[in-house]
């Protein structure tokens, strides 16, 4: 499935983010030696594992939630961070990244979906921390996009919605507090809801099972 999905997404112009959380080393070499080398995982303790195992040039993706203990794991090297959802995590990576002498690009998440599990900030409250809180001092902090996740069902006109939504969110941010040419990410659509994902507006999928899974 690889091959279809990344020139599908060539096609459209949009980045694939192979998500090789849970996958062994072979498994993830086997995808990387068709070219791939942006990969994402959700836990910070696996990501630095498979960076030590796996080939040096693979750009290393986080996209779980992040605690802010654990930022200082991933600082030296990692490419985005996906799930900035709170304003003392985004504070702590501008200190890392000083720390580290680098910049590290990040993605706002918001919260799209109906579920409760999902993370991410509620759009009226990240629209507060963007009025109120001093966050343009964190200069080492490229804030490059938004990520979001769908809900969870079958129905494809309540996903639709939750990525026009999102869609609509980066709109109204890059107009409002983000003016320039690097606030340019949308962050959207996995396995079972790229293919919406894209027709909304999506400029980075994140797909794992589908790739991996064999039929
Ligand atoms: C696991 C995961 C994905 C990929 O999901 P698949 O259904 O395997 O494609 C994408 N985004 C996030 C945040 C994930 O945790």
């Amino acid at each position: 499935m690889y091959t279809e999905i990344n020139s599908y997404c060539k096609e459209h112009g949009v980045t694939l983010l192979v998500v090789s959380k849970m996958r062994t080393n072979a498994e993830i070499r086997n995808i990387y030696d068709l070219g791939q080398r942006e990969f994402a995982e959700n836990r910070v303790q696996d990501l630095i594992q498979k960076k030590t195992e796996l080939p040096v040039d693979i750009q290393w993706h986080l996209i779980g939630s992040l605690q802010r203990n654990k930022v200082k794991f991933i600082a030296p090297f990692i490419t985005l961070i996906h799930s900035v959802d709170d304003f003392k995590l985004w504070q702590e990576i501008q200190r890392q990244a000083l720390l580290n002498d680098r910049m590290i690009p990040c993605l706002l998440q918001i919260k799209i979906s109906q579920d409760e599990t999902k993370n991410g900030f509620v759009f009226e409250e990240l629209t507060q921390v963007l009025q109120e809180l001093d966050w343009r001092s964190l200069t080492h902090v490229p804030i490059q996009g938004v990520m979001g996740m769908a809900s969870l069902t079958q129905n494809e006109f309540q996903v639709r919605n939750e990525f026009q939504t999102l869609k609509n969110h980066f709109d109204q941010l890059k107009h409002d507090f983000f003016d320039q040419d690097n606030f340019k990410t949308i962050s959207m659509g996995m396995s079972s809801d790229y293919l919406i994902a894209i027709e909304e507006g999506s400029t980075m999928v994140r797909i794992g099972s589908k790739i991996f899974e064999q039929f």
